[in-house]
């Protein structure tokens, strides 16, 4: 478990950036942002759960009476102080009153958690209405998008897992079966390996494939389909999984998905071995896309290569044309190019890195050439 001290550490960094950002007030609901700043994985719910950060005083977590327990099993109590609210209280009324004293006046302006609900939004605009709203995300981004070893320790322990889930797909991909089931399958193994939730399971097979954000289908895998296998999840400590290999089910493949499966692959390393500190994020995604251009198939790869991962899925930097953030040691992001051909299959393949000290270390090391699954 991370001691309060880091948690502490980060609290302290977050008010800095607040104060740097002319930021009054921190208004954190749910999500990765509170997680990261006091470890509480709190649910999203219609009653407010808010860590509230003056730019001066102490932060405070306010929560509902019933979800104290939990608040104080994550270990929060050690680095916030917790104030409950009653059904019949009103928990924003409190909370603006709180910061309303901390900072000897109303703030002028507060950062709001990029993903609060609307309705939580606004109540808090009704109650403070000459307080400027703006985004907290950029706030912590700073703070959130350069990994501690621990943190980075815990991607690799996430790449680990669910690279142990793929290595077991022959056991349950094959012709005859449908996506769903297969899926099925995946979905027990991912939490059997330690991550606490399944996020998402992509099992597309044969003209699926051609679809990069296909879930699952009651489509029966048919032999020789490419089937693009995308899963990951969230572990214990939070920080999430994510890989995709692309396998052959039972036969082989027609010739043009083995002709641009060896492009594909080319890309991806290409890529990857471009990661070092000093370029540009925007270079990682050029140097996989020139070669799947030069290649012949450069319309048909339709996304960005990769994104931010840590306690987020989907977090900064965003490996894609036009982002010119330099990257550092400690940023950890996926490298996930693809190649999809509308009606028949598509292919991708993906891993997550780290950027090290003087290069780059891939958290998914399973095998990467095209297995045919007899
Ligand atoms: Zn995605
Ligand atoms: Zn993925
Ligand atoms: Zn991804």
């Amino acid at each position: 478990m991370t001691s309060p001290d880091v948690f502490s550490a980060r609290l302290q960094r977050a008010v800095d950036s607040a104060r740097r950002s002319d930021i009054d007030v921190l208004l954190l609901t749910p999500g990765a942002d509170l997680r990261y700043l006091v470890g509480y994985d709190a649910l999203p719910l219609e009653r407010l759960t808010c860590l509230a950060v003056p730019a001066h005083g102490e932060p405070v977590l306010v929560v509902p009476l019933l979800e104290r327990f939990a608040a104080e099993a994550s270990g929060a109590g050690a680095v916030v102080k917790i104030v409950t609210h009653e059904e019949t209280d009103d928990a924003f009324a409190m909370t603006a009153a709180m910061m309303r004293d901390a900072l000897n006046g109303a703030p002028s302006r507060v950062g709001i958690a990029d993903r609060m609900w609307a309705e939580q939004v606004l109540r808090f605009r009704t109650l403070m209405p000459d307080t400027e709203q703006v985004t907290a995300g950029g706030v912590l981004r700073d703070l959130r998008v350069r990994k501690t070893a621990d943190e980075v320790d815990g991607l690799r322990r996430a790449g680990a897992a669910i690279d142990a889930v793929h290595s077991r797909m022959g056991e349950w991909l094959r012709p005859g079966r449908t996506e769903s089931e297969v899926g099925r399958d995946i979905a027990q193994a991912i939490t059997d390996v330690g991550h606490a939730h399944v996020n998402f399971i992509i099992v597309a097979s044969g003209p699926n494939g051609a679809s990069p954000h296909h879930h699952t289908s009651d489509r029966v895998i048919e032999p020789g389909d490419p089937v693009v296998v995308d899963i990951g999840g969230t572990m214990r400590d939070g920080y999430c999984s994510d890989c995709t290999r692309t396998y052959v089910a039972g036969g082989a493949p027609d010739d043009e998905f083995a002709r641009y499966y060896a492009i594909l692959l080319d890309a991806q390393k290409q890529s990857c071995e471009s990661v070092r500190p000093g370029v540009t994020a925007e270079s990682v995604d050029a140097a996989a896309r020139e070669i799947i251009a030069t290649g012949g198939y450069g319309d048909f790869f339709v996304h960005r290569t990769g994104h931010g991962i840590g306690l987020e899925e989907h977090e900064e930097p965003y490996i894609v044309v036009g982002n010119d953030t330099v990257l550092e040691p400690g940023m950890c992001f996926s490298i996930e190019p693809g190649i999809y051909l509308p009606g028949r299959h598509g292919a991708r393949i993906e891993d997550i890195v780290v950027v090290t000290d003087d290069g780059v270390e891939r958290l998914d090391t399973i095998d990467r050439d095209l297995v045919v699954i007899a």
